[in-house]
């Protein structure tokens, strides 16, 4: 296992306090990590400051080559990477392999091709006598701090459309989930020119927070809590550096009285309790209509009940279980608050699950209120309410109260309708008929306290380049 961060062409260990990584199914440790040193998180500041110097003057073409490297090596170790990922992370091997990994693989991919092919404005005489143009140019170092939730995937977010941009990049992974950012060190190390990308490891408040407060860094890319959201803006205001913000999500499912009951039953089995519910656009807050909501609550409850996990065969397992005892915990405490309110059902699950590792029942919460706290925080697990609504407007404005705004779906067969609630839901993201579908093609972020800037598509490519104006003046 590579146990070693990247700083310039060095694998060093860190040399301060040791974090032991978990393996969430049975809570035991896989190894000790030690964080890194003031002076090692000032190293790879320096060297990915030196490395943009070069880096930065690279042509489109030039970088394009080095990701489709990287997408290659990830692909030709994916069984490797998702060995390692299920194991620090708990999630069944087939769903890193069969899912994440060629997502993650497409990612790279994608921003190969995407940097060279950048739209922008026709260079014209916007004054007689001059002519203007645009650039997009590199920032300069980007911190990027990624949750725990998809280590990996996270990683080919954040990094190739900032490599790809001609940023270099200090990365700190999540201090639960460091393991294949590690194994991808190697490879980065391998491929990439010295600096390029430096990979360091510790907790937020510490090596975090030394990072998105470090003068060197141009721009802080993070994604988390909404909380931690705010930390980086308080430390981005002292130096104004730039901020990606890809923050928390509840995302609302309003489901129509005409919807196909059983493609909503079966797509919220999947799309609500997919890697435990630990996804910012889980499908967890449902909105039923009066004639439906009946027959969604019992069929839900009787198909959720069905989710395979803690099997002794890994390949029979849906999903795993959370991160840590912490989140199991936190888990646990919304369900019984929840379960304390007189007109709350917990029609299926509601219980930590096993004695060893840290499983909870997917369960669904029935007969949940606007203002109940299950509806409006996020709980990050394999919990998913309903709420009965009585007419369109009520279920628009009750989705669209909310402090985040990620994700969303409607579910219906009448077209019309379906775009007029599409148009009118405040999040980053609307599936009709379907939810929690990513490509890289399009963008993924948010609104309100969800953040702003976006992942994959163009428009991250945008959100990691300044747009600069040069005028040449020809009498
Ligand atoms: P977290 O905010 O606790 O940690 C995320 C990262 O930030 C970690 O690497 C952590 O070490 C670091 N961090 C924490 N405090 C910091 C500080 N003061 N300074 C600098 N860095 C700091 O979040 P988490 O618990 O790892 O992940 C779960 C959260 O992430 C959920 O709220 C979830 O919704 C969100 N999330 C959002 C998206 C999205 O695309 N919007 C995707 C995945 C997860």
């Amino acid at each position: 296992m590579d146990t070693q961060m990247l700083i310039g062409a060095a694998f060093e260990t860190g040399t301060e306090t040791e974090e032991a990584i978990l393996d969430p199914k049975t809570g035991e440790t896989i190894l000790m990590l030690a964080e890194a040193s003031p002076g090692q998180i000032d190293a790879a500041v320096a060297a990915a400051g030196k490395a943009f110097r070069t880096w930065s003057r690279t042509t489109p073409a030039e970088r394009s080559g080095y990701l489709l490297r990287i997408a290659a090596a990830i692909e030709g170790k994916a069984a490797e990477f998702a060995k390692v990922e299920a194991l620090n992370c708990g999630k069944p091997m087939h769903a890193v392999l069969g899912d994440e990994m060629p997502a993650i693989v497409d990612c790279w991919r994608f921003f190969a091709g995407a940097i060279r092919t950048m739209p922008g404005p026709l260079a014209g005489e916007y004054m007689a006598g001059h002519t203007s143009m645009i650039r997009r140019d590199a920032i300069g170092v980007v911190a990027s701090i990624a949750p725990w939730n998809y280590p990996l995937m996270m990683m080919a977010w954040k990094l190739a459309p900032a490599i790809a941009g001609g940023n270099t990049v200090v990365f700190k992974p999540s201090e639960q989930t460091p393991l294949t950012a590690l194994m991808l060190a190697r490879i980065l190390a391998d491929i990439l020119p010295e600096g390029v990308v430096n990979i360091i490891l510790g907790r937020g408040d510490s090596v975090g927070n030394a990072l998105i407060n470090h003068p060197g860094v141009d721009m802080i890319s993070i994604t988390g809590d909404v909380a931690t959201g705010k930390k980086v803006l308080q430390a981005a205001a002292r130096s104004v550096k730039r901020t990606h913000l890809e923050l928390g999500g509840k995302a609302p499912v309003i489901v129509y009285d005409d919807a196909d009951l059983d493609a909503v039953v079966n797509g919220l089995r999947a799309f609500g309790f997919y890697n435990a519910g630990q996804d910012c656009t889980a499908a967890c807050r449902i909105y039923a209509g009066p004639k439906i909501h009946d027959r969604l609550v019992a069929d839900l409850a009787s198909a959720v009940s069905t989710i395979r996990f803690n099997q002794a065969d890994d390949a029979d397992n849906e999903i795993g279980p959370l991160i840590s005892r912490r989140q199991r915990d936190r888990v646990s405490s919304f369900v019984e608050r929840a379960a304390e309110q007189k007109h709350i059902e917990v029609a299926t699950g509601g219980k930590v699950s096993g004695d060893r590792g840290f499983f909870f029942q997917p369960t669904v919460i029935a007969g949940a209120l606007q203002s109940d706290e299950i509806v409006r925080r996020e709980v990050f697990g394999p919990v998913v309410s309903v709420t009965r609504f009585t007419d369109t407007d009520e279920a628009v404005a009750w989705a669209n109260d909310s402090d985040y705004g990620l994700a969303s779906s409607v579910w219906t067969r009448d077209v019309g309708r379906a775009m007029e609630t599409a148009a009118r839901l405040r999040y980053g993201c609307t599936w009709i008929n379907t939810h929690f579908m990513l490509v890289n093609e399009m963008p993924h972020g948010g609104l309100k306290q969800s953040g702003y800037g976006k992942d994959m598509s163009l428009y991250a490519l945008e959100d990691y380049t300044a747009v600069r104006h040069v005028m040449i003046a020809h009498g």
